[in-house]
């Protein structure tokens, strides 16, 4: 048993894992790009109350799951690691005048999340999210749009039967009288709801909907929904959100149970799953409509729409379906000596190629030439360049290690001929 450990609920991502990570962030990037959303970065911690205020009080991920820190100083500030990037952007947004803008404005983060929860399969204490938020259009074009990008990040990073649940949840119009309909209707059984719901029958009767305890199920499958309540406005922009999905080929499943952990959303709210596993815990990603929360935190009223992609998800599926997340790259070419001794010939010639933009290793260890062409192929690197006396003559010996052929090359055309020999060999 090692005497230190990551905390529990974190993990290392150990080369082969970070490069699946680094894959999916690749996609994100590009998908952000072809999507006109600018990638920036907030902080890991805000003040706390961006999240009690912005997520709302009465959430899982405020009342359980933040990640409070707790500075060692006198300041009387409150921290919390972020527990999602929503928040942290939509303040930096209100900061930094970006209401004044051309709208909308379509922001991108990648990385990781904190959430104090209570480790499991696939729910971490850092996990990592790319979220794209796109400020200042109230739709419903752009959701049908935001919608698109994530099914089709999942079908780029190989999860083709990814779907989409798709729910309204109505707007300041309509929904207080819906949730006096639904308070009413849980009160009415009262004595078969678990404790945490019952006290959040008066803070948050929707949490109810989204509630995990077996014992609700039932009692949700009638619950009164939303969909059949919501005003002319909102009823009109779900259609038409609808439409858009349809004119762009995406199919979606009606999900009137769908409801947003957090409190700041309206109207549109989606969630993605892997096609048969619709289990509360399994959501690959999900977003929403928050057309509150530029507003909550500070700013001029200003609709918006977003999601949320958790990363971690998403390269646990992979390796569910056998795909190969990544490949782990053995280098063009090792550079090996005549010379054992000679390590300084041979980090020199490295040097050059990198230089070049090759990826190689030299062989620094004082070990027989054999030896050090035994590695070179047991590693499967395509070549082995070959430092001896001809080196006084600016020439190396460069052998083919997968064919088994050997020439001299000028030193000078080394790089060439490998970048050449690489693209023909499809290297990697
Ligand atoms: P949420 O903000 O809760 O809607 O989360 C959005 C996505 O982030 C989820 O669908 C998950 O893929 C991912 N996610 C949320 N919490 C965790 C966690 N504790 N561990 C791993 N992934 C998470």
């Amino acid at each position: 048993m090692p005497t230190y450990r990551a905390p529990r609920g974190t993990r290392d991502l150990l080369p082969e894992t970070r490069a699946g990570f680094s894959r999916l962030e690749g996609i994100a990037r590009s998908l952000a790009l072809r999507y006109g959303y600018r990638e920036m970065e907030i902080p890991l911690f805000e003040q706390a109350a961006v999240f009690e205020r912005g997520i709302g009080e009465a959430t899982d991920v405020v009342e359980k799951e933040l990640f409070r820190i707790a500075p060692r100083t006198e300041d009387s500030e409150s921290w919390a690691l972020r527990p999602e990037a929503t928040a942290g952007i939509v303040r930096a947004y209100v900061q930094h005048g970006m209401q004044a803008l051309p709208p909308p404005v379509k922001l991108s983060v990648v990385g990781p999340m904190f959430r104090y929860d209570r480790p499991q399969a696939g729910r971490y204490r850092q996990f990592w999210q790319w979220s794209a938020e796109a400020i200042g259009d109230p739709g419903p074009a752009v959701d049908a749009e935001v919608v698109e990008m994530g099914l089709r990040f999942y079908k780029e990073a190989g999860l083709p039967d990814v779907q989409v649940l798709l729910n309204s949840i109505g707007d300041a119009a309509c929904r207080p009288a819906y949730l006096e309909t639904l308070k009413t209707y849980f009160s009415g059984h009262e004595a078969q709801l678990p404790a945490l719901d019952r006290r959040r029958l008066d803070t948050n009767p929707l949490r109810l909907l989204d509630s995990k305890d077996p014992a609700m199920t039932a009692l949700i499958a009638s619950a009164p929904k939303m969909i059949d309540r919501l005003c002319e406005a909102c009823a009109a922009h779900f259609t038409s959100v609808r439409v858009h999905l349809d004119a762009l080929g995406v199919s979606y499943r009606l999900e009137p149970t769908l409801v947003r952990g957090l409190d700041y959303y309206a109207r549109t709210a989606y969630e993605f799953y892997r096609q048969g596993a619709e289990g509360q815990q399994q959501a690959l990603g999900g977003g929403g409509r928050y057309d509150g929360l530029v507003e909550l935190l500070g700013g001029r009223p200003t609709p918006a729409i977003g999601f949320a992609l958790g990363l971690d998800r998403v390269v646990l599926a992979l390796a569910e379906t056998g795909a190969t997340v990544s490949h782990e790259a053995s280098p063009l070419a090792v550079i090996v000596g005549a010379d054992p001794a000679d390590t300084v010939s041979r980090l020199r010639v490295a040097s050059l190629l990198r230089s070049e933009g090759l990826s190689v290793r030299a062989e620094l260890a004082p070990r027989k030439l054999g030896r050090q062409l035994e590695t070179a192929s047991k590693e499967q690197a395509h070549f082995a360049v070959i430092i001896g006396d001809e080196l006084a003559d600016g020439h190396v010996q460069l052998k083919d290690l997968k064919a088994g052929t050997q020439h001299l090359v000028p030193l000078a055309d080394l790089a060439r001929d490998l970048a050449r020999a690489e693209k023909t060999h499809h290297h990697g």
